[in-house]
């Protein structure tokens, strides 16, 4: 590495603060741990100044990537600019600095907004009620289908199965799986959408619910959702949305119009939270009516005149499924984001979302195969299998677009298209950052004739470049002795 890491700074006796020797009491403290406690060897730590640690994190955070950097493509993952006016309302005191164990009247302020957060998701999304409370999208998935499970059981009605289109995002299956379902795996048609006829098939007094994404991770409007959920009805089933990234639909069309019993939304996507790297995230479900006594524990009630209390009164709740209320941090931005958005504000950003997928789409369709008829919502899926013929595969192309200086899209996802390069330019780039985009995809689409070994050594100026993907994930080095051992093996 061209720049000397924290460890290879450290200089014997080099000192970044002066701590000085306690006394008194203080000094005593370290007599009363017990032998067996205290450490018996030296801590190792780089010995450096201040101005070394300052440099160090510095310079590793600009190996970072982010929205805040560049362009950041990343399909059914809403990687868009979140304005910092929302960061600088999560970081008011008032919300940033309230102890947890508060109480309720000490904290009317915030209260006021989880309870004006709540009723604006439940307006966005057209259903009747909302927590907060699940941490994530998966979070909100698991809570939504343990609320199905408890609905249809208060019925005497134990069904033992959930459908899933093949298209879904992995999750899907999984939050299923975990909630103790069967799985079963609806397939897509000829157009990239639910395959109603498979549906009906599939559909009997067996199958609890169905778990739809709308716009599906196709970035395709499931045209005959009003069929879909017909069908799921009828036959006593409950519809699960899927509402991760909602940037589509804000403002013009809404899950609870569509038929749909519940919907996760993933405020770290859709509402001004950044995400990636397992920061806090928050996924709020919405439920219709009949399903509100299923909500998770403690629920928020009161008013502006009453003063807000949690009510644990609730019999027939699955409980809590995460300790307090949810990442408040992340609620106040979604609140912040609605409000300096507005209802026109929310319906530009679909329509802003819409239209620059579909212009890049008509961009890069000459030069990559686009497998399911336009227009699309607020993503598209290219099938890179000429590109493959033709010696480069999908990998190889989001490769050389990070020495472009842009994030790659995502690769090999959804699993119904082979060579899958999937697309999100979001609504918040410019009309040029999108051309460059274009520009770059058809010059690496020349590239593979021209120069492919461009594209199979990509990226060339990264620290690292290609890596074992499976490896890092399972074997991630992330101590400094490990590392050093493991490059020092190489060399
Ligand atoms: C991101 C995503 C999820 C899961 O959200 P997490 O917060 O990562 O758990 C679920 N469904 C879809 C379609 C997504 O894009």
């Amino acid at each position: 590495m061209a720049v000397p890491l924290i460890f290879e700074r450290s200089h014997p006796g080099r000192r970044g603060v002066a701590v000085p020797t306690p006394t008194g009491i203080a000094g005593q403290l370290a007599d009363w741990v017990p032998a067996e406690f205290r450490r018996q060897s030296d801590l190792g730590l780089p010995e450096v100044t201040e101005e070394d640690v300052v440099r160090h994190y510095t310079y590793l955070s600009h190996l970072n990537y982010g929205v805040d950097t560049g362009f950041y493509p990343l399909g059914s993952c809403t990687m868009k600019y979140n304005p910092k006016v929302n960061d600088w309302a999560a970081g008011l005191p008032g919300f940033a600095d309230v102890h947890p164990d508060q109480p309720p009247s000490t904290i009317p302020g915030l209260l006021f907004l989880l309870a004006e957060l709540e009723r604006a998701l439940a307006e966005v999304t057209g259903m009747d009620a909302v927590s907060l409370q699940p941490a994530a999208g998966a979070h909100g998935e698991l809570t939504g289908i343990l609320m199905i499970r408890a609905y249809l059981a208060a019925q005497g009605d134990q069904r033992t199965t959930v459908l899933v289109p093949d298209s879904a995002h992995g999750t899907n299956p999984a939050t299923a799986a975990m909630a103790g379902y069967q799985v079963r795996e609806i397939p897509s048609n000829r157009r990239g959408r639910v395959d109603l006829a498979a549906l009906r098939q599939h559909m009997d007094g067996s199958v609890a619910a169905l778990m739809l994404t709308n716009p599906n991770t196709l970035g395709l409007f499931e045209d005959e959702v009003l069929e879909i959920a017909e069908t799921v009805h009828r036959a006593g089933g409950l519809l699960y949305y899927d509402g991760a990234n909602a940037n589509a639909i804000l403002g013009r069309v809404r899950p609870g119009d569509m038929g749909f019993d519940v919907v996760h939304l993933n405020l770290h996507k859709t509402f001004a939270t950044p995400h990636g790297g397992g920061g806090p995230g928050a996924g709020p479900v919405a439920v219709k009516k009949a399903l509100e006594p299923f909500l998770p524990l403690p629920r928020l009630v009161g008013n502006a005149e009453t003063g807000w209390q949690w009510d644990y009164d609730r019999p027939q709740s699955i409980g809590r499924v995460r300790s307090y209320y949810g990442n408040i941090g992340v609620l106040v931005r979604a609140y912040a984001y609605l409000r300096s958005q507005g209802a026109e504000g929310l319906k530009q950003v679909a329509e802003t979302a819409v239209l620059h997928a579909n212009y890049l789409l008509s961009q890069v369709g000459q030069d990559y195969h686009s497998p399911f008829p336009g227009p699309v919502k607020h993503e598209f899926v290219l099938s890179l299998t000429e590109q493959k013929r033709r010696g480069a595969r999908a990998l190889d192309v989001a490769k050389r677009l990070i020495d472009f200086g842009m994030y790659p899209p995502t690769v090999y996802f959804p699993l119904v298209v082979e060579e899958a390069l999937m697309v999100e330019p979001t609504e918040t780039e410019s009309r040029e950052m999108i051309d460059r985009f274009a520009d770059a995809l058809k010059q690496i689409n020349r590239e593979i004739d021209e120069n492919p070994a461009l594209l199979h050594e990509a990226p060339h100026d990264t620290i690292v470049s290609r890596l074992d993907e499976a490896r890092a994930a399972r074997h991630p080095l992330l101590g400094w002795p490990q590392l050093k051992a493991e490059e020092e093996s190489r060399s």
